[in-house]
């Protein structure tokens, strides 16, 4: 029986610089990942595995749409969630990037300049390798994301997370992004990172 996955809800109303309308059709976006992903699922049950080829078969096809699919899943789930209202920049994440970045407003610029540089998201990781947080780049949900590594902060920056809200103005968007981080969650993801690390 093919793997399905169920739409996350969530209540994305109420931050300030993103709109509700903006939040509603980005959550459509995401529920359309889930679908595809739950039909690319049901195909893989019947695909002729015995004519897979590289340059082009029904397999490759379903193999390349399902990376697409799930990181687009995995990495909207991530965004809405780290979504917070009036949540302190604090605890562990706290040390941790002024560890790593010095203060927090180099880290946001550092943060906020990979959101400019790239074309589809900001991801900052923990590295399972060598305990070390990076800023991630992808230019797609399935282009750039470093191996093993655990998402503790996700940023959309493709136009759907902005456009109706900012148009162009990415800057802008991004300004907002930062007043609406759920920074609880991050250190709940940052722990949970950790305790894998100490396996
Ligand atoms: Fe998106």
């Amino acid at each position: 029986m093919a793997f399905k996955i169920e739409p996350k809800v969530y209540n994305l109303e109420g931050f300030p610089g993103l709109s509700a309308r903006q939040l509603a059709e980005h959550y459509t976006l995401y529920v359309g990942y889930v679908n595809k992903y739950n039909e690319i699922q049901e195909l893989l049950e019947t695909v002729d595995y015995s004519k897979a080829n590289q340059t082009y078969s029904d397999l490759r096809s379903l193999k390349v749409g399902e990376n697409f699919a799930l990181n687009g899943i995995k990495l909207h789930e991530a965004y809405f969630e780290n979504l917070g209202l009036n949540q302190p920049f604090a605890g562990r994440i706290q040390t941790t990037i002024e560890a790593t970045f010095g203060d927090y407003d180099t880290f946001k610029a550092k943060f906020s300049g990979a959101g400019i540089a790239a074309r589809g998201w900001v991801v900052l990781s923990l590295d399972l390798n060598s305990g070390n947080v990076a800023i991630n780049s992808l230019d797609a949900h399935d282009v750039g994301y470093f191996v093993n590594t655990f998402p503790l902060l996700v940023m959309d920056v493709y136009e759907h997370a902005y456009m109706i809200d900012y148009g162009i103005k990415r800057a802008d968007y991004i300004q907002a992004f930062f007043q609406n981080i759920a920074w609880d969650t991050v250190n709940m993801r940052l722990e949970k990172a950790l305790a894998m690390l100490s396996r």
